[in-house]
This record gives structure tokens, C-alpha cells and sequence, in this order.
């Protein structure tokens, strides 16, 4: 009996899910607001990267100057733009809030460079650094893509 609602045992029969495994069930992650030490949302709608409205902070450096980079705010994607300014991609950078000029936190040291950091940018507008992304204050360090914090202390941990 083709259709039949009830298997031998008198169990309904549920139909599988059925899944495709071609299609990645793994859709990127994408952080839509992030925050300041002082509370103020760093996504910016106006500067886009990665086809996402990126985190968009201020920079300094002694090489860099000053000026405004958005950053991926897609997870494990180290893209960026310069939004102003002409910034060295190699040099350590103080980053802060445009909105406030608080400089972000800083998590770690990062072993990419001597004085290299992980700065962290909060997913609630509460400081709380185990709700928060992490990256690296050099632009061109693999570490610069935006992780959970949480695996950065792990990451970190682990190399030592
Ligand atoms: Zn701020
Ligand atoms: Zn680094």
C-alpha cells in the first residue's frame, strides 16, 4: 500500500529530510553591528566590503597617518578598503571609534609582529570581551580577518 501514513509497527512514518549536499549549508557568517568600548555601532551602511556593510574604524600610524578603514565584516574574509587617507598595510595601527575616538580594546598580542594586537570590537553595546569579534591591528596579517574572541584566545593559547 504505496502512501501508507503508519509503518508495520503502527509508528507514523515520518518523511527523511532530505539534504543537499551539494548546495553549502554553510553560509557565511556576517557580523550586521559591532561596537565601541563606549557603545557606538562601528557597521557602517555607506562603505561596503565584501558585498556587506563593512566596520568601518579610524586608523593611526606613524608610517599610515590617519584616516578611515572598513573592515570585511564577514568572517575569516581579511578584505578591506580605505575609505580615506593612504594607509600602510604592513604598519601596526592604533584603531579607534570615528564616532568617539575611543581606541578599541585590545585583546592579545598578536605573533605577526613585535608590537602587534588583536583589538576587539563588542557585539552588544556592553563591554563584555566575551561577546566580541577580534582582529589584528595589521592590515595585511592573516589574523585581520574578524574572529570571535573567544577563538582568539584559543588560537592564541594554542601557539604558545
Ligand atoms: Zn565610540
Ligand atoms: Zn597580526
Amino acid at each position: 500500500m504505496p502512501g501508507n501514513m503508519f509503518n508495520d509497527k503502527g509508528r507514523l512514518n515520518i518523511p527523511e529530510v532530505r539534504h543537499d549536499d551539494k548546495k553549502s549549508l554553510k553560509a557565511d557568517v556576517v557580523v550586521n553591528a559591532v561596537y565601541c568600548p563606549a557603545g557606538h555601532n562601528l557597521i557602517s551602511i555607506d562603505h561596503e566590503v565584501s558585498g556587506f556593510p563593512g566596520i568601518t574604524v579610524k586608523y593611526h600610524g606613524r608610517k599610515s597617518g590617519s584616516g578611515l578603514v572598513s573592515l570585511s565584516a564577514v568572517f575569516g574574509d581579511t578584505s578591506y578598503k580605505v575609505v580615506e587617507g593612504d594607509v600602510d598595510p604592513d604598519e601596526t595601527l592604533d584603531l579607534s571609534c570615528p564616532h568617539c575616538g575611543t581606541e578599541l580594546d585590545i585583546l592579545a598580542s598578536c605573533p605577526c609582529n613585535s608590537d602587534a594586537v588583536t583589538v576587539m570590537c563588542y557585539l552588544y553595546p556592553k563591554r563584555d570581551p566575551h561577546q566580541a569579534i577580534a582582529f589584528c591591528n595589521v592590515l595585511s596579517c592573516p589574523n585581520s580577518a574578524v574572529i570571535r574572541s573567544g577563538e582568539a584566545i584559543r588560537m592564541l593559547s594554542e601557539s604558545r
